[in-house]
């Protein structure tokens, strides 16, 4: 009995303090969101351009492939939903013919980089391509700001409880 409240005590105590990749913040009805400093479709534009794809290339059953490439249709998420990302990057790729590929987004590289990996081995045997982008692809200012003006990054401070992206 003892030993086993013991157990449970440091299972607790190793959650409060083990390293979490991401930060988190709450929203007014309790939704816990991670917190990014740019908005996802940011990431997506410095992107597609640079790769002279089609932004937001829709299917015939109303999908939306984020990007479209000469050889891809890409997804972009976040490093917290690497899961996701090979859902849709896979079903893109069924609805186009065009090889999927899953670009990450890690803001915070050094932390977040074992999704990276996960995702890429799951590519190696899945027969899908995967990438990451970090905040360098924005082109930020001296003050932290991407040159996307509907981004997160421009607007007014104490406006956190839409960015749930
Ligand atoms: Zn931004």
């Amino acid at each position: 009995m003892f030993k086993k409240l013991l157990i449970l005590i440091i299972i607790f105590w190793v959650s409060c303090f083990s390293a979490n990749a991401f930060e988190y913040a709450y929203a007014p009805n309790g939704y816990k969101y991670v917190i990014h400093k740019h908005s996802e479709s940011s990431y997506q534009h410095a992107w597609c351009s640079a790769h002279k794809g089609i932004e937001e290339y829709e299917n015939k059953d109303k999908t939306r492939v984020d990007c479209l490439t000469e050889y891809h249709a890409v997804e972009f998420d976040f490093a917290n939903k690497w899961a996701e990302s090979i859902g849709q990057a896979l079903h893109y790729q069924l609805m186009t013919g065009k090889k999927a590929l899953v670009v990450l987004i890690l803001e915070e590289p050094e932390k977040e980089k074992v999704y990276y990996h996960r995702v890429k081995k799951l590519g190696k045997i899945h027969g899908f391509d995967v990438e990451y982008v970090t905040m360098d692809i924005l082109n930020l200012d001296e003050n932290g700001k991407c040159p996307y003006f509907d981004c997160k990054c421009h607007r007014k401070e104490n406006n956190h409880s839409s960015s749930s992206e």
